[in-house]
């Protein structure tokens, strides 16, 4: 192949893909409105010290992930890892957080300098949602709430088990760390190598290690139930009350930390195994923390963001996309003439003025009566309008079934709504 390329881990989403990339993201929308979710769109590029700030400093994110650049000013920039730091400052900056309760949401692509392989890539898009200003743990249950109802509503909920974890106030996790970390130098030796790494900059990363006798060490750790505060106790009792109460199925999972630094108390996911090694397709949790680490006045968040890309390889993966998304044209429109041409665009628009709708496509650039019938059979199209000289005369049209055996008729343009009515047009 010559030419440029795409870069490494970045795709493009072709048109015959994207049916279903909007698919995903209407229905996401609608279930964001039900939940009155209000959408927030933020720019691409922040400032590094956003991320390193609320990111965290010795996330793998920040430490080596990131696309940072100095731009023609000398200001350090980054292409935004993720979502939340970014909705964060725009709350901020804008004054919504004050004596108000917000709940957001938001896509677009993430970068993060990754290894490309299924399921993980450079760009990435994220749908994500945040809620500031309220501590009490009935928002982490809607937010839970609200992306089971989405996954039941994607056919994809028997595949997907909710993860669900409490990491505690920043005050037991500290005193936790400390014990992890006692404990684990004793077996420092053992530990895998990324795991030594992390052991003074991000211990409790460790727990989600997945090598298997790094796993196998944690077993006689401290674990973290000894340390927890009993406000993250209260909180988490009250969560799992109101997930059992609307029906949410999850298994607690006391080694869920999560990759960014800044959660506390809840922390869940949602995850598959059908997919292989990235097999979480999403992500959230509390950050009561982040907002005054933004500069804000002590004000709690709960959000959640989820992988587009992971979701749309389950969706294909288990097969549940309606065939129907993918039919992009109900009526094509021969052309046959010279008076026909001059009339078709008149025909098209009253066509495409029904209430109904139709997604009309045009023959253009001419062709024979036989190859334009091709054209017509390749769009998917249910009907043909088959216009020629005498019909545009007579302010009539041909219609043919193109995928039953309805009898080709002959139709006044005025009664065409009536016909497409017998096609579900
Ligand atoms: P992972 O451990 O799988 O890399 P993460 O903890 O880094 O995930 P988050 O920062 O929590 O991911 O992002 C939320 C979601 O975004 C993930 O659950 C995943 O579905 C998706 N995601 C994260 N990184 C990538 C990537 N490089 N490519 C595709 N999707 C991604
Ligand atoms: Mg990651």
């Amino acid at each position: 192949m010559s030419g440029l390329q795409s870069l490494r881990g970045m795709n493009d989403v072709l048109p015959s893909e994207s049916p279903l990339w909007q698919y995903l993201e209407s229905q996401v929308k609608s279930v964001l409105d039900q939940y009155s979710y209000r959408e927030m769109r933020m720019p691409i590029v922040e400032s590094t010290e956003l991320f390193a700030r609320g990111v965290g400093e010795h996330t793998d994110v920040v430490e080596k992930e990131m696309y940072t650049f100095l731009d023609r000013n000398e200001d350090s920039l980054t292409l935004r890892p993720e979502g939340t730091a970014g909705c964060v400052r725009a709350a901020l900056q804008h004054g919504l957080t004050h004596n108000q309760i917000q709940r957001l949401w938001y896509q677009g692509p993430m970068f993060r300098y990754e290894r490309p392989q299924k399921g993980r890539y450079r760009q990435f898009f994220q749908i994500g949602a945040e809620t500031f200003g309220i501590a009490s743990p009935d928002i982490d249950a809607e937010l839970i709430v609200m992306t089971h109802r989405l996954f039941k509503k994607l056919g994809i909920s028997d595949s997907l088990t909710l993860h669900l974890n409490t990491l505690g106030s920043s005050e037991a996790r500290a005193r936790y760390r400390k014990a992890l970390v006692d404990y684990l130098e004793g077996v420092k030796d053992k530990l895998d190598e990324d795991s030594q790494r992390r052991l003074y900059v991000n211990p409790m990363r460790i727990l989600d290690s997945k090598s298997k006798s790094t796993q196998a060490l944690l077993d006689g750790a401290p674990q973290f139930k000894d340390y927890i505060d009993e406000e993250s106790v209260e909180h988490f009792d009250q969560l799992r009350k109101l997930l059992d109460a609307a029906g949410v199925d999850y298994v607690v999972n006391p080694r869920l930390v999560r990759g960014l630094d800044y959660y506390t108390k809840t922390v869940f996911e949602w995850m598959t195994d059908a997919l292989g090694a990235q097999g979480t397709v999403c992500g959230g949790g509390r950050y009561d923390g982040l907002i005054p680490l933004l500069g804000g006045k002590p004000t709690p968040g709960s959000g959640f963001a989820m992988g587009v890309e992971r979701l749309l390889l389950l969706l294909e993966t288990l097969n549940v996309v309606p065939d129907s998304i993918y039919n992009t044209v109900d009526v094509f429109m021969v052309v046959a003439g010279e008076q026909a041409q001059l009339s078709a665009f008149e025909l098209a628009e009253s066509v495409r003025s029904l209430p109904s709708k139709p997604r009309l496509q045009m023959n253009c650039g001419g062709g024979s009566f036989k190859s334009q019938m091709k054209k017509a059979d390749k769009s998917g199209a249910q009907i043909a309008l088959i216009l020629g000289d005498d019909e545009a005369n007579q302010k009539i049209v041909q219609v043919k079934d193109l995928r039953g055996d309805m009898q080709q008729e002959t139709a006044a343009w005025s009664d065409l709504a009536e016909i497409f009515a017998k096609f579900s047009i």
